[in-house]
């Protein structure tokens, strides 16, 4: 008897083509809290995230691994992983998601969260690789640079920082928005906007990569090293403005980067999952993913994940979690994921539509191979 697309989905190893390290040290309540949300505000009225789709899944599906009964309480459940300690919890959450491959995003509130290394280390036998994020680089270097150095200095800084990278992240989808000009801006266009982005950074006291020119210069240089680069698409927190990060508004760029030799790696999607896939079959280098979807949306997950294959071919799905901060996030991320692609595929080869073996195939590509072919990473 050959064992179910849902019993391979279930343990099947996972590339997990987008991440972020989990948070160092124990966490108090009100961090649990806001880590378990996009938004920039607690729960109001008392109320509490574990009320959330992704909290009630945590309470059914975390509880277990911490000795606790399912659907434990908001309060039971928080104590417990507090007496456990977040390392602890993520000793016992991080392993049991079959995550062999992390590739992680180190670009977000990096000072307190486990670098890619010790991220492979949580997990024996795994290994991780680093994206770099472009907007970050450009942070980092905004006290040593002038308008008229920007263009090398950038240049030498993305350098080194991608050293050991195997690709990018763009968040232009939170800082400007992805109606952006596809062009390329010109030399002194980006003297100009250096300037400007150098004053007002001065005006408002805060380094922050937000002029539209340099967002695109930016990653126009990073199409130039011919590898994957990640964008933020949709659902995200209260700096997107949700309709101006539809994918379908890239559309120009994706077109004039087709031949580029890049492959552009559309994550989250939610809600425009379906658009996702639309860009995915229509042009050769564009994939995505649905992370941070999945696991936001709990329960109501199968039907976020179903989109991700509606359009596009299945050597253009990838699996993400997503996660940041919470052990949790990977747990919750990597299991409605595994639930809703066994399920999917399993009730296409019950319908005799799709054949038993293309479906293991297929299943494998999602997990790792499709990511191994879009990085171009080696076979483990
Ligand atoms: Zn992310």
């Amino acid at each position: 008897m050959k064992p179910s697309l849902q019993e391979i989905a279930a343990t099947i190893p996972l590339t997990d083509n987008h991440c972020h390290g989990v948070i160092r040290g124990n966490i108090e309540r009100p961090v649990f809290e806001i880590t378990a949300t996009e938004s920039d505000w607690p729960e109001p009225n008392g109320m509490t995230i574990f009320d959330s789709p992704v909290g009630i899944m945590m309470r059914s599906e975390c509880a277990s691994l911490l000795d606790l009964p399912r659907h434990s309480s908001p309060d039971d459940y928080f104590n417990r992983r507090y007496e456990l300690g977040q390392a602890e919890v993520s000793r016992r959450l991080v392993p049991a998601t079959g995550i062999s491959t992390f590739i992680v995003d180190s670009g977000f509130k990096s000072d307190n969260v486990l670098l890619p290394s010790e991220m492979q280390e949580l997990v024996p036998g795994s290994r991780a690789f680093e994206i770099v994020r472009l907007e970050t680089v450009a942070e980092q270097m905004a006290h040593n640079t002038t308008a008229s150095t920007f263009i090398a200095d950038y240049a030498a800084a993305l350098a080194l920082a991608s050293k050991d990278a195997i690709g990018f992240k763009s968040i232009i989808a939170y800082r400007y928005g992805l109606d952006f000009n596809p062009a390329r801006p010109s030399k002194s266009e980006v003297e100009v906007a250096t300037g400007e982005w150098l004053a007002s950074n001065e005006q408002r006291g805060k380094i922050r990569m937000d002029h539209p020119v340099l967002l695109r210069h930016i990653l126009w240089e990073a199409v130039d090293y011919k590898r994957a680069i990640q964008f933020h698409v949709g659902y995200g927190d209260s700096d997107i403005v949700m309709h101006r990060c539809d994918p379908t508004q890239m559309t120009e760029f994706l077109r004039m980067t087709v031949d580029s030799g890049t492959s552009m790696m559309l994550l989250h999607c939610y809600p425009f999952t379906r658009e996702a896939g639309y860009l995915a079959q229509v042009y050769p280098h564009v994939y995505l993913d649905t992370g941070a979807s999945a696991h936001w949306t709990g329960l109501s997950s199968p039907t976020i994940v179903s989109h991700s294959v509606e359009m596009a071919p299945m050597s253009k799905v990838l699996f993400s979690s997503d996660a940041f901060g919470l052990p949790e996030l990977y747990f919750v991320g990597t299991l409605v994921w595994r639930r809703a692609m066994g399920d999917i595929l399993h009730k296409w080869v019950q319908s005799d539509g799709l054949g038993y073996d293309d479906a293991v195939k297929y299943l494998g590509w999602m997990a790792n191979d499709n990511a191994r072919r879009a990085y171009r990473l080696l076979p483990e």
